[in-house]
């Protein structure tokens, strides 16, 4: 299953609940600014706190005021312009205003921008504050990866990861699906398939699961096609034009070898084994039936 943005945001003000404090992790800084403001909008709009509405309207006054940065229970902890890393003056000034009640809403949100610029100290400091958060706050630290962050300050936190183009936006999660499912088939060397291997590893493991069936239906429709049983077997019209695309590269073998080599596959992911591992062993078999 596809979490959408809104499920997932859902999710996550659960766990901040449970004062729990995030790390949103992405290459895209500007995806993870992006998502920490919709989390952030998700608590405070005006309509689904009156039950209006379910997703953020981004129109209320803190939607708008969460977008500019000026919304006063969104406190984001930056490097001050001119410099590089985010001192200790910057974690001490957080000190000061988190233990303070929230102006507007049940919980302050606060934002660690670019969680690779803390120093040793400020990074200590903060761990401090991750460890006994005030009831009232939530944090959520932003970094591109976890490689230079402290591990105990990594360890305090549930990590979230995106992938580097925000393809789950909105409506067109059955698009990307499909797109990225037809990227399967289009791959004609290993430099291509370590590509959507790195596109693929970034996601969450129920995403990867939802490419790998929506793999295995094309996989089905071609097999559907080559065996002369079209009329019955599309189960979805965006097949229709892989399948007639591909009929000819992959025969009957090939088919029903990949998509045993799938479901092989789908094993591995639901069973937290190594994404990069498994999904390069699906990629490198089809490289090789295509060349056959
Ligand atoms: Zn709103």
């Amino acid at each position: 299953m596809f979490l959408s943005e809104l499920e997932l945001n859902q999710s996550l003000i659960h766990a901040l609940g449970n004062s729990k404090s995030l790390l949103f992790l992405c290459e895209d800084i500007d995806v993870l600014t992006h998502k920490a403001k919709k989390l952030a909008k998700q608590i405070n709009c005006l309509l689904v706190l009156e039950g209006a509405a379910v997703d953020s309207c981004g129109q209320c006054g803190p939607c708008q005021m969460i977008e500019k940065g000026e919304y006063p229970d969104f406190i984001l902890v930056q490097a001050q312009a001119g410099s590089a890393s985010i001192k200790i003056e910057d974690i001490r000034r957080l000190k000061e205003r988190i233990y303070l009640k929230p102006f507007q809403s049940k919980k302050k949100i606060i934002i660690v921008q670019e969680a690779e610029r803390l120093t040793v100290e400020s990074a200590n400091a903060l761990l401090k504050i991750l460890e006994e958060p005030p009831d009232d706050a939530s944090i959520i630290l932003l970094a591109q990866s976890i490689s230079r962050l402290l591990p105990t300050v990594v360890s305090r936190c549930r990590q979230v990861r995106f992938p580097k183009k925000d393809f789950l936006q909105g409506n067109d999660d059955y698009q990307a699906r499909i797109d990225l499912a037809s990227r399967f088939f289009e791959i004609e060397d290993l430099i291509q398939a370590d590509l959507l291997c790195e596109d693929i590893s970034v996601l969450e493991r129920s995403e990867i699961d939802s490419i790998l069936l929506e793999v295995l239906s094309i996989l089905r429709d071609i097999l559907m096609l080559n065996l002369g049983l079209k009329e019955a077997g599309f189960r979805a019209s965006a097949h229709i034009d892989l399948a007639l695309r591909w009929k000819d590269v992959f025969g009957c073998d090939s088919l029903e070898y990949l998509m045993e080599a799938l479901l092989q596959v789908r094993e591995y992911v639901s069973k937290n084994a190594n994404i990069k591992l498994s999904m390069d062993f699906l990629l490198k078999i089809i490289v090789r039936e295509k060349q056959k």
